[in-house]
């Protein structure tokens, strides 16, 4: 069975949107009815708080979904991914303020990107996924070759 790296497919659930597939793990799945999906409630007192963010960032960040999602289905998150989702939320909220430290922005779309790629992406684009493994590429450079 040959792999097509990136093809269109019908979503899983409604069968009505189109969506581009660029990674083999990517579940055919279309914004809204991810929205749908990850609007579940949380018992977590904790995790609800952290959660509970204009519904707005979640159409936006494919990020923010995939790390709900991922809670809603192991119940759990890494402390990574806590901090990253907790720093996004923030960013994506008050982009005034992140234009101020641009420097900092760079620094947190890295990691955005490094935990995107670990995290299993449920819908939207995987653009991030993508741009994670070009920084992967990207590092060996900075060694130089030793004999
Ligand atoms: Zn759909």
């Amino acid at each position: 069975m040959a792999w097509r790296p990136k093809y269109k497919q019908l979503c899983a659930i409604c069968r009505k949107n189109h969506i581009l597939i660029s990674s083999r793990n990517q579940f055919p799945i279309c914004t809204s009815c991810s929205m749908k999906q990850i609007n579940q409630p949380i018992t977590d007192e904790k995790f609800r708080k952290m959660f509970d963010i204009d519904q707005k960032l979640y159409e936006e960040s494919s990020f923010l979904r995939s790390i709900k999602s991922n809670y809603l289905r192991f119940g759990s998150l890494s402390e990574k991914q806590i901090d990253t989702f907790k720093r996004v939320a923030a960013e994506l909220a008050n982009p005034v303020q992140s234009n101020k430290n641009s420097t900092q922005k760079t620094s947190t779309q890295t990691v955005t990107n490094a935990i995107a790629a670990e995290a299993v992406v449920i819908g939207g684009n995987s653009e991030k996924q993508e741009s994670a493994n070009e920084a992967k590429q990207v590092k060996p450079k900075a060694k130089k070759s030793k004999k």
